[in-house]
């Protein structure tokens, strides 16, 4: 099983990914052996190594399995180039091919005496690409959510002109967050259009320390936190919205964190790291 190919340097590796990925985009231009042999004799890459990688780039792209084992610098290299040079949805494709590949390394087969390796560089790599997909979906849907809020500010500025106006539409576009609505032949989510108007009622001021940021076109950033969370059915609502500055938003979701109504949902005290601060919710 562990062959006598000799080791495959940085430089190899980075030529056999283009030669792979010229195969898989260029079919019925160049067989896979024909590649593997220019790869061997261009640049001195033992065939069936390159083969290896030849294939792998395709089970990579296709999410199956793969046999053949590449070395964690190889695997970094291919799932760090598909993600750069494909989508997040591709890259998602090829650690599903990956964790297929580590399944049948640590399995092994009794049957034909093939031992199970462990597979901890495999592992650690499918973990650090699965955290690169994650982040940039919730930067991109964070995104999303500021744009929509923004558009729907200026839609609706002239719409409402006092905080009476303000609470009312708040309260009429607070339930449902999932649904979405048309505003001035746009489409937004619900959820959005109430707390783009809550931003507003509340002079997009951080509920906490009264600050916020100005941006370069003048207006102002400000973000909204859930007291209940949104994934737990959390409405828009001025009793489950507060206001805040990116700092005290993150000690918000991260730090030690007790929140307790008072006066019948008009207040809400909430202690962050041990110092309480009184927010009014009405
Ligand atoms: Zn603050």
């Amino acid at each position: 099983m562990t062959s006598s190919r000799q080791k495959v340097t940085p430089e190899q590796v980075h030529l056999a990914y283009d030669k792979a990925k010229y195969v898989y985009e260029n079919p019925g231009t160049i067989t896979k052996a024909a590649a593997a042999n220019e790869l061997h004799s261009e640049h001195k890459i033992n065939e069936g190594t390159a083969k290896d990688f030849i294939r792998i780039f395709q089970h990579l792209r296709k999410g199956s399995v793969f046999k053949r084992a590449l070395s964690e610098y190889a695997m970094d290299y291919f799932l760090f180039n598909i993600n750069r040079d494909y989508s997040n949805d591709d890259l998602q494709t090829s650690l599903s091919a990956l964790m297929k590949h580590i399944v049948y390394r640590e399995e092994g087969n009794p049957k034909t005496g093939r031992k199970p390796v462990s597979q901890h560089a495999m592992r650690r790599l499918h973990r650090k690409y699965l955290m690169i997909i994650n982040n940039s979906k919730s930067e991109s849907s964070q995104l999303s959510d500021e744009a929509e809020q923004e558009a729907v500010h200026e839609k609706t500025y002239s719409t409402y002109r006092d905080k009476i106006d303000l609470k009312r539409a708040i309260e009429e576009y607070a339930n449902y967050p999932l649904e979405v609505i048309t505003i001035s032949n746009t489409l937004f989510k619900r959820n959005n259009v109430a707390i783009a108007l809550i931003k507003r009622y509340r002079n997009y001021k951080c509920q906490i320390c009264k600050i916020s940021i100005k941006k370069a076109d003048g207006s102002e950033y400000i973000e909204a936190a859930h007291i209940e969370p949104h994934s737990q059915a959390g409405r828009a609502t001025l009793h489950n919205i507060i206001l805040l500055c990116p700092n005290h938003h993150k000690e918000f979701d991260l730090g030690k964190t007790d929140v307790r109504y008072a006066n019948n949902r008009d207040f809400v005290e909430i202690t962050l790291n041990g110092k309480t601060h009184k927010l009014l919710l009405h």
